[in-house]
């Protein structure tokens, strides 16, 4: 049995674009001597303010930051700890340059997150040989940290990968007023198809289930996860009703086109997926539970419909107060 490539599943194509290097510094002069020094390796961005560079690394999400201390307005220490108190931000290293003597206490630096001192004026090798080390102590982080995040029997993100992503696509979808759809998708009658076929099979179905939900996110925001036993959720950012409905058919469709023989399904003679959707039309601080309950709901009314089937349901902010979770007791299969 061919397991899957945890490490080429881990490794999001997304993830292996160009690096990025963000200088911060007041003086345009002390920022193109640093840019010189590393434009031929990196892209290479930078900003003359506190204010710009949190701009500019809240939108690109830099790899690395070389950050001047001394700066008119948000200092360097004050940018390091914002950068901190942001989670899509605070494992971006940041690189302190400083001229000598500027900065009495450079533990306070390494207090406010910073990963190393550059003092000016700069040698370019001291600077590229820095800026290496940090990176590729920044992608080897990455890495176990993608590797941790795969589900090990089927290749594609797991419960814990959901719930960051979640997190992360929900403040994004509310910061820019999107709506935000889940899908929630479980495998018809699976405990009668292992009892019937036996779990190494069951493995297997569940890989090529996993594979073909993974198939059908076409973005690179959309996220198929595992999110335990035989049950599968798809988050969709800025994707409204209809367009997840569609995602969902499809995905229904492609699983049924698998032709994975079931003798054990009283309503098929092959492998079906069940899928509840359930859309947020404006994501709020308080909704992201009543979600997950919401396309919980909706798989529980496709199973009850008749199975391999598609139900869903929108979630209006003032519907919140209303949606209360489901009966503890249904089981579905
Ligand atoms: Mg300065």
């Amino acid at each position: 049995m061919q397991q899957p490539d945890v490490f080429s599943a881990a490794v999001d194509p997304e993830a292996q674009d160009e690096t990025v290097v963000l200088i911060v510094d007041d003086v345009p002069t002390n920022i193109q001597i640093l840019a010189d020094i590393l434009k031929e390796d990196y892209r290479v961005l930078f900003a003359t303010s506190g204010e710009q560079a949190l701009n500019i690394a809240a939108t690109r999400e830099p790899d690395l930051i070389l950050l001047d201390v001394m700066m008119p307005g948000i200092d360097g220490f004050t940018v390091a700890t914002r950068l901190k108190e942001d989670p899509l931000l605070r494992d971006t290293p940041v690189i302190f340059v400083t001229a000598m003597g500027e900065v009495e206490d450079e533990t306070r630096g390494f207090e406010v997150g910073a990963v190393d001192y550059i003092t000016k004026p700069v040698s370019p090798p001291v600077v590229r040989a820095r800026v290496r080390t940090h990176l590729e102590l920044k992608h080897q982080r990455d890495l176990l940290r993608r590797i941790a995040l795969v589900d090990g029997l089927t290749g594609i993100a797991n419960r814990r990968q959901f719930d960051e992503s979640l997190d992360r696509e929900w403040r994004r979808t509310q910061r820019q007023g999107a709506p935000l759809s889940l899908i929630m998708a479980d495998i018809d009658y699976f405990k009668g198809y292992n009892d019937h076929y036996g779990h190494g099979d069951g493995d297997t179905a569940l890989r090529a289930v996993a594979q073909t939900l993974k198939a059908q996110m076409r973005r690179p925001t959309d996220i198929a996860a595992r999110y335990g036993g035989e049950e599968f959720v798809c988050i969709l950012p800025e994707t409204p009703l209809e367009g997840a409905e569609e995602v969902a058919e499809r995905i229904r469709h492609a699983v049924e086109a698998l032709a994975i023989p079931h003798a054990a399904s009283p309503d098929a003679p092959c492998l079906t997926l069940s899928l509840g959707v359930a859309t947020a039309v404006e994501p709020t601080k308080a909704s992201q539970k009543s979600l997950l309950t919401l396309a919980d709901r909706a798989l529980y009314e496709a199973k009850q419909a008749g199975r391999n089937r598609v139900c869903s349901k929108t979630l209006y902010s003032k519907t919140l107060a209303s949606s209360e979770p489901p009966d503890a007791n249904e089981e579905i299969s």
